[in-house]
C-alpha cells in the first residue's frame, strides 16, 4: 500500500472496543484503498494493539483522505458477509440507550471467537460450518401439532391478525402480550406462531431466560421442527459451536434460533417473528458491561423490522402489563389450563397458630408434614422450596454473640454442613468451620436460620421412607448434574424434591401434586420495590409445578407457610388472580411515582473507602445539577448498596428518577461524558457504571 496523497483513498469508520475510560465512544476513522461495506469485519491498529472492529455505517466513501493523519485498516475479513444495516442500527440504539460505546456493544455481542480469527482461520471455520450443515441435514418431515384448545385457537387467530398487519408497510404490529396461566399451553402457541412464520420463509428468534432450566422447551422445538434447522445461542456453548451456530443464523441457514438474552443480538437476515418466553424473568437483564434488557431490545427490534413480537408469561412484568392496559400492547389471554385441569388449591398456613415452644426449630409445620406423608403414601411427588441455599445463613456463638461474618464483605458467610465450610456467597471466600468460637473459645457455635441443606436433612428425618433429593446451585455445580437430577425426578426416583427457585421455574414435572413454600415472607418487607412482584411471580410459577397432569390436578395443592396470611399478595395468590395483584401493585407504584410511571437510572461507584465512592457520586450530582435537564429529573442522595462491601470494595449508588424517558435519556447523554472526564480527579474510584432501567434498587 502506498501513502501517496494523490491516490483517492476511502475514509472508513470503524467501531472498535475501546476501553470505557478512554472516552472513545464513537467509531474511529481509518483509511483503506477501496471502500468497504458497512458491517464488514476488519482488523485495525488501536494504540499499539491490533483489534477487531466493524466497519460502521456513515463512512465518507472516496472522500479526500489525508493518509498521514489516519492509520490504515490492516486486514479485511472479507469471507464473512457484512452485518446488516438493521443490525448496526439495533446495536447503535442499545449503545445510546444504555450509555455505552457503539464499539463495545457491537464487539461484545458477537461470538467471542470471531475476534480472534485471521482470514485463513475464518475461511476454515466457514468451510467447517458448511460441512456440518451437510452432515446434519434436517429430517424430511415433521410431526403435526396436537389439536388446539378453544383458547389456544382464539389466541392464535388473534396473533395471525397481528402478524398479517406486518405486511402493511406503514404499520408495525403492536407487541403481543400472551398472558397464560401455568399449564395453559403457551408453548403450543409459540410453536404455531413459529410454524406460520417459517412457512412464509422467515427466520424465528425464541428467547428463553436460562437454557439449562428449559431443556424440555428446546426438545419440543427440536421435535416439532425436525425438518427445519434449529440452532441455540447461549454462553454455555463451546466457543467453536457458538460461532458455528451464529454463522449459520447470520448466513440464513438456521431458520430458528433458540437462545438466552445474548441471542437478541443474533444476526438474522430474514427475521420474521420474535418470541420472548417468561418475559418477566429478571435474567433478561444483563448485569454487567452494557446493562441491556433483552426483552426491551426484542420489542425495539420487532418495531424496527415491523414484525410481530410475542411476550409470554403467567405473571407478566408490570411494565408490560401496564402497556397492555394502556393499549400499546395487545393482550391475549389463556385463562384456563389445558383439559380444563384445575389450578392447584393454595393453602395459606398461618404459622402464628403453632405453639411457640422453645426448641421447635423445624421449618416444617406438622400439618405440612402430614400432607407430605399423604403424597408419599399415594406414590405422588412433592416439591418443597426455600430460596436460600447452604445449611444455615449464619453461624453464631451462643456465649459471646460472634457471627460468621465475611472479613471482606458486609455479609455473613453461609454455613455449608456437607463439606463443613463457611462460604461467602458474594466474594467466594471459604474456610473450614472453626472448632470453637474464634472470639471466646466457646465450643457451642450453632447455625442460625436455615437453608436448603438443612431442609433436606429435616425432611429426611421426618420422612424416613421418602427418597429426598435437593436441587440448587450447590448440588448442580458439576456439568451435567442438573440434567441428571432432573432426570431422576422425571423417572420417579424422587419422592420429595427440595430446592431453591431453580426448581420452581419452567420444569414440566408430571407427577408433582404438592408444592410447598416454607418461608417466603422475607420478600414482603424489603426495600426493593420490585420484591413483591418477584415473589408473586415465583409463587405462581411454583404453584404451576403442581398438578400438570390433568388426572392429578384436582387434588394438587400449594402450601404457603406464612406469618402474614392476610397479606394482599397471598390473598391474590390464593385466587390465582394476577390481574388483581397487578392492579394493586400498579396503584401503589403510581402513588409512589415508581416505574412504570417513572424512569430510573442508577449510578454506581466502587472504591476502597465509602468516602471516595460518595465524593465521586456527589460530584456527579453537582455536575448533573448544571445541565438543562436537571429540572426534569430528581437526584437522590448517594447511599450504600444493599451489600455495601464485597471483596473489600465499597459500593455506593445514586438513584436518578424522571417522569419522562426522553428527559432521562437527554440528561444521561450530556452527563456521562462529563463523568468520564471527571473520573481522573477521583483516582480512588475503582469503577463506576450507569444502569438504565435497573431491576434491583
Ligand atoms: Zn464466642
Ligand atoms: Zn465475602
Amino acid at each position: 500500500m502506498t501513502n501517496s496523497k494523490s491516490i483517492p483513498l476511502a475514509r472508513i469508520r470503524v467501531a472498535v472496543d475501546a476501553p470505557q475510560h478512554s472516552g472513545l465512544s464513537e467509531p474511529l476513522d481509518y483509511w483503506c484503498e477501496h471502500a468497504l461495506a458497512p458491517g464488514t469485519l476488519v482488523q485495525v491498529p488501536l494504540g499499539r494493539r491490533e483489534v477487531t472492529g466493524l466497519v460502521w455505517p456513515g463512512a465518507g466513501v472516496e472522500a479526500e483522505v489525508d493518509a498521514g493523519a489516519l492509520r490504515p485498516v490492516s486486514t479485511v475479513l472479507e469471507a464473512l458477509a457484512p452485518l446488516s444495516a438493521h443490525w448496526c442500527e439495533l446495536v447503535a440504539f442499545a449503545a445510546r440507550y444504555y450509555q455505552r460505546s457503539v464499539g463495545e456493544v457491537a464487539l461484545s455481542v458477537l461470538p467471542p471467537q470471531l475476534r480472534q480469527l485471521n482470514p485463513t482461520q475464518l475461511q476454515a471455520r466457514l468451510k467447517r460450518m458448511v460441512k456440518w450443515l451437510a452432515s446434519s441435514a434436517p429430517a424430511a418431515d415433521e410431526p403435526a401439532g396436537p389439536d388446539l384448545s378453544p383458547d389456544q385457537a382464539q389466541a392464535l387467530s388473534q396473533l395471525d391478525v397481528a402478524m398479517a398487519a406486518s405486511v402493511d408497510p406503514d404499520a408495525a404490529p403492536a407487541p403481543v402480550l400472551l398472558h397464560g396461566v401455568t399449564g395453559s399451553g403457551k408453548t403450543e402457541v409459540y410453536l404455531r406462531a413459529a410454524e406460520h412464520a417459517l412457512a412464509r420463509g422467515k427466520q424465528v428468534l425464541v428467547l428463553v431466560p436460562e437454557i439449562n432450566l428449559t431443556p424440555q422447551l428446546e426438545a419440543r422445538f427440536n421435535e416439532r421442527f425436525a425438518a427445519h434447522r434449529i440452532v441455540s445461542l447461549h454462553s454455555g456453548l463451546t466457543p467453536a459451536n457458538r460461532l458455528r451456530n451464529w454463522m449459520a443464523a447470520h448466513l440464513g441457514h438456521a431458520e430458528l434460533v433458540l437462545g438466552t438474552r445474548l441471542a437478541v443480538f443474533a444476526s438474522l437476515p430474514r427475521l420474521g417473528l420474535i418470541v420472548v418466553d417468561e418475559e418477566h424473568d429478571p435474567s433478561y437483564k444483563q448485569q454487567e458491561g452494557a446493562r441491556y434488557s433483552a426483552r426491551d431490545l426484542a420489542v425495539y427490534r420487532a418495531k424496527q423490522l415491523r414484525i410481530p413480537v410475542l411476550l409470554g408469561s403467567a405473571t407478566p412484568s408490570l411494565e408490560s402489563w401496564q402497556r397492555a392496559v394502556e393499549g400499546r400492547y395487545q393482550r391475549i389471554s389463556l385463562p384456563r389450563r389445558i383439559g380444563d385441569g384445575a389450578l392447584p388449591r393454595v393453602r395459606l398456613f398461618d404459622m402464628n397458630t403453632l405453639p411457640r415452644a422453645k426448641g421447635v426449630m423445624s421449618a416444617l409445620s406438622p400439618p405440612l408434614l402430614d400432607a407430605l406423608r399423604e403424597r408419599l403414601a399415594r406414590g405422588e411427588q412433592s416439591l418443597v422450596f426455600l430460596n436460600r441455599r447452604g445449611y444455615a445463613p449464619v453461624l453464631h456463638c451462643t456465649e459471646c454473640g460472634w457471627k460468621s461474618a465475611c472479613p471482606h464483605c458486609s455479609a455473613w458467610r453461609v454455613f455449608h454442613k456437607l463439606d463443613r465450610t463457611l462460604r461467602c456467597h458474594h466474594c467466594g471466600f471459604t474456610e473450614r468451620v472453626p472448632r470453637a468460637c474464634p472470639d471466646c473459645g466457646n465450643l457451642d457455635i450453632a447455625p442460625l436460620g436455615r437453608g436448603t441443606e438443612q431442609l433436606e436433612e429435616q425432611l429426611a428425618l421426618a420422612l424416613p421412607d421418602a427418597r429426598v433429593a435437593r436441587i440448587d446451585a450447590d448440588s448442580t455445580r458439576l456439568k451435567g448434574s442438573l440434567e441428571q437430577q432432573l432426570g431422576a425426578v422425571h423417572a420417579g426416583e424422587v419422592d420429595v424434591l427440595v430446592g431453591t427457585q431453580m426448581v420452581a421455574k419452567g420444569h414440566d414435572f408430571r407427577r408433582i401434586t404438592l408444592v410447598a413454600a416454607v418461608n417466603p415472607d422475607g420478600a414482603l418487607f424489603t426495600s426493593d420495590f420490585r420484591a413483591p412482584e418477584r415473589l408473586f411471580s415465583l409463587m405462581m410459577q411454583a404453584a404451576g409445578r403442581a398438578g400438570r397432569d390433568a388426572a392429578q390436578a384436582a387434588r394438587s395443592e400449594m402450601w404457603v407457610q406464612t406469618w402474614h396470611p392476610t397479606h394482599p399478595l397471598y390473598q391474590a395468590l390464593r385466587s390465582h388472580d394476577f390481574p388483581a395483584f397487578a392492579a394493586s401493585q400498579l396503584e401503589e407504584r403510581r402513588i409512589a411515582g415508581l416505574p412504570p410511571f417513572s424512569h430510573l437510572a442508577l449510578l454506581r461507584a466502587e472504591a476502597r473507602t465509602p468516602e471516595l465512592a460518595k465524593a465521586f457520586l456527589q460530584a456527579a450530582a453537582d455536575w448533573a445539577g448544571q445541565l438543562p435537564e436537571a429540572e426534569l429529573v430528581t437526584m437522590y442522595p448517594p447511599v450504600p448498596m444493599a451489600v455495601a462491601r464485597v471483596a473489600n470494595v465499597e459500593r455506593m449508588q445514586m438513584l436518578v428518577e424522571a417522569q419522562s424517558r426522553n428527559a432521562l435519556q437527554r440528561l444521561l447523554s450530556h452527563w456521562l461524558p462529563e463523568l468520564h472526564a471527571s473520573k481522573r480527579e477521583h483516582k480512588g474510584v475503582l469503577r463506576w457504571a450507569v444502569d438504565v432501567d435497573p431491576l434491583a434498587i
